[in-house]
């Protein structure tokens, strides 16, 4: 049995007032993530007598560009890093005030800024062994408002952040960046915050919601680039499936107001990026369900889906063309006999030097931390990683196909993080995004 999730999906059109939530917890990478994706949405749910509280991953003290104009600079230094991540958090709060969010429900982590996904790909786990910034020269967070003050750059600090907060504040919607958005800090804020959440079981305890907003989607998203309310906000066209669907969360001309408003607040971001940022202030925000494999659905009914999952087909034009071949189209993963099949069909034909690689990280607390939120996180990581080289015959399926034996499984629990990548000579060149694997 085999229930496949697209990676991405297509043009969804389901609306949502999201009425039903009264306690929202936003996850913002930077400051700015909030206003652009869910700004409208924020200032709502305030409206409407919701709490919203908004977690910024970081401070963003990677911008070069915006730095080096703060301090008059071409090269700017470490310290000037530190002194634009100073005046983006005073820029957030005037943005979240903006919105009807006062400034205590702003929480500030302080890790790194375009650091985040090499803390998840290379594995900086433990405080013992920090990511340190190439911006600002730090491996923990040199900022006093931080969350946890002199926060080590690891991901297990991150993952005991984000719980912490989860298991404080018990929001009812989680709004998390999108596990496909193309900027790195953004995925791997998803997969981090994925994993606090999985750790946690929050989900199944509480009964919340998660849904992602995506923010980078390429050059040619949004269209048009620019200041357009009359507009709506359309999903990316590209890796388009009928298995899953954008939500439209509609906005009013007060909300679509207060947007704008907050978004003027980032004077450091609006120098450089003025019409990609102004683009998010449409007619609507887009939201959309975090990506879950079942292998074992609750409420399965009729013919089992096995066998007509559909292959992924190219788009007629596709979004984006990665040589060589890379393109990672659809993951599905089903029991068989020996294990779980794992299967990712490209959507080119491959070149020789492309290989693939599955890697599955188990959240699932052991025995010795198993008290549901309340204790701390654990620290030993359970992770497994599989190479294998995808068919690369003239027709198509091609497709790279993984099999995880059952004695693997059992180290891994019930459920587990999973990612494909494909590589060129060690080169990531496209990901599938985290998927949670639920067995
Ligand atoms: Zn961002």
């Amino acid at each position: 049995m085999c229930i496949g999730l697209a990676l991405l999906v297509g043009s969804g059109n389901t609306a949502a007032s999201f009425a039903f939530a009264s306690r929202i917890l936003v996850i913002a990478p930077h400051p700015d993530d909030e206003t652009l994706g869910a700004g409208g949405m924020i200032f709502t749910a305030r409206r409407r007598g919701a709490q919203v509280k908004v977690v910024f991953m970081t401070m963003g003290d990677g911008s070069g560009a915006a730095a080096g104009m703060q301090s008059g600079t071409g090269r700017p230094s470490p310290d000037h890093m530190i002194a634009l991540g100073r005046r983006r958090h005073g820029e957030a709060i005037a943005a979240l005030a903006a919105l009807g969010v006062a400034e205590e429900d702003a929480i500030f982590l302080g890790y790194p800024d375009g650091g985040l996904a090499d803390i998840v790909d290379n594995r900086h786990w433990q405080p013992h062994e920090p990511y340190t910034s190439k911006h600002t020269g730090r491996a923990s967070s040199p900022y006093a408002s931080s969350f946890t003050p002199g926060a080590e750059y690891c991901a297990s600090r991150i993952v005991g952040d984000l719980a912490m907060i989860l298991a404080d504040y018990v929001p009812d919607l989680v709004l998390v960046p999108h596990p496909l958005d193309a900027h790195s800090d953004h995925w791997a804020s998803y997969a981090l915050a994925m994993y606090a959440i999985e750790q946690l079981d929050y989900v199944e305890l509480t009964g919340a919601r998660v849904l992602a907003y995506m923010v980078h989607a390429g050059a040619n998203w949004p269209q048009p680039w620019g200041y357009r309310p009359d507009l709506p906000l359309d999903p990316p066209q590209w890796r388009g499936s009928p298995q899953a669907a954008w939500i439209r969360a509609a906005l009013t001309e007060d909300a679509i107001a207060a947007k704008l408003r907050a978004l003027e607040q980032y004077k450091s971001q609006l120098v450089s990026l003025s019409a990609f940022l102004q683009s998010f202030v449409r007619s609507n925000e887009l939201f959309s369900l975090a990506p879950v494999i079942d292998l074992d659905p609750p409420h399965e009914s009729g013919p089992p889906h096995g066998d007509d999952v559909p292959l992924a087909r190219p788009d007629p034009h596709p979004f984006r063309c990665l040589p060589p071949s890379g393109e990672i189209r659809l993951v599905v993963a089903r029991r068989i006999k020996d294990g779980v099949a794992v299967t990712a069909t490209l959507a080119w034909r491959p070149s020789p030097s492309v290989t693939c690689r599955l890697r599955m990280v188990s959240p699932v607390p052991t025995a010795a931390s198993s008290e549901p939120l309340c204790e701390e996180p654990r620290s030993r990581v359970t992770e497994l990683i599989y190479e294998t080289t995808p068919s690369s015959e003239r027709r198509r399926p091609w497709e790279a196909a993984f099999l995880i034996p059952l004695h693997d499984l059992e180290s891994l629990g019930p459920k587990t993080l999973i990612e494909v990548v494909t590589l060129r000579r060690g080169v990531v060149v496209d990901r599938s995004g985290w998927i949670l694997l639920r067995m």
